[in-house]
């Protein structure tokens, strides 16, 4: 790790999916230890990193509306899952002795401190790792479009959404075994051509605000750090 980082700051996504590994419902702390690991790699080098977990792998919203429940009901319930996760990857963190807060966009102030655009750009400059948790604190949002969202307010120059796979294809690599990867996209091509990489709003807040979506698989141990450095393996997606 001698060369110098390419970012100064930086926000990551990683799905809740992510973090539960090979079980079928949630956290999995060997996975979460490991890309807690990734985050102290980056730490080291001087990066300034924030956070944005999903919830998937404990609840989503549409799994209430779809048995005939309240979808705004499902939705904060998917986004306490958020939380959850949130605070089982700043425990990793923290194992590691990195400096972690947690930030909510739903107020739980015996739980976390509450999510301000000040208070995140505070934390951030003094070396702390910021997760940012509750998505946006509202419904019918996810938190693909949180992690936009907070890249902006944050300034990241750049948005890295961690995958299952090591950027964007043509198809889901993983059906579709013939499915052309991409080392490059315009955020353009990826709304016209409907690649399922984040959902089209976090897309389209990511082009309006000229921030880069870099595409990598949060599996590689050390995929992160070393795309951070202009190594490793992801799709890069500029204006
Ligand atoms: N969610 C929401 N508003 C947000 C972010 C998330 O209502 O701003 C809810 C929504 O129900 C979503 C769930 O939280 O399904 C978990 O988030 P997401 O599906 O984005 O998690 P991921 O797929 O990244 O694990």
């Amino acid at each position: 790790m001698s060369s110098s980082p390419l970012y100064k700051r930086v926000l990551l996504k990683a799905s809740g999916e992510a973090l539960m590994g090979d079980q079928g419902f949630g956290i999995d702390v060997a996975v979460a230890d490991r890309i807690a690991a990734d985050i102290a790699d980056a730490r080291k080098m001087g990066v300034e990193v924030g956070v944005v977990v999903g919830g998937g792998n404990i609840f989503r919203g549409v799994a209430v509306a779809s048995k005939g429940g309240d979808r705004v009901t499902g939705d904060h319930m998917g986004m306490l899952s958020t939380v959850i996760n949130s605070l089982a990857l700043a425990t990793s963190l923290r194992k590691l002795d990195i400096d972690t807060v947690v930030l909510s966009a739903i107020a739980m102030p015996e739980i976390c401190e509450s999510f301000s655009q000040r208070a995140a750009v505070y934390h951030l400059s003094l070396g702390r790792v910021v997760i940012f948790a509750g998505g946006t604190g509202n419904p019918y949002f996810t938190t693909d479009s949180a992690a936009a969202l907070r890249a902006a307010e944050i300034g990241a120059q750049a948005l890295f959404k961690g995958t299952q796979v090591d950027g964007i294809y043509s198809a889901d690599p993983k059906k579709v075994p013939d499915a052309t990867r991409f080392d490059r996209l315009t955020h353009k091509e990826v709304l016209d051509r409907g690649l399922a990489v984040m959902d089209v709003a976090a897309v389209a807040l990511a082009r309006e605000n000229a921030i880069p979506i870099v595409v990598f698989s949060i599996h590689e141990r050390g995929g992160f750090p070393a795309i951070l450095t202009g190594g490793g393996r992801a799709t890069i997606v500029t204006d």
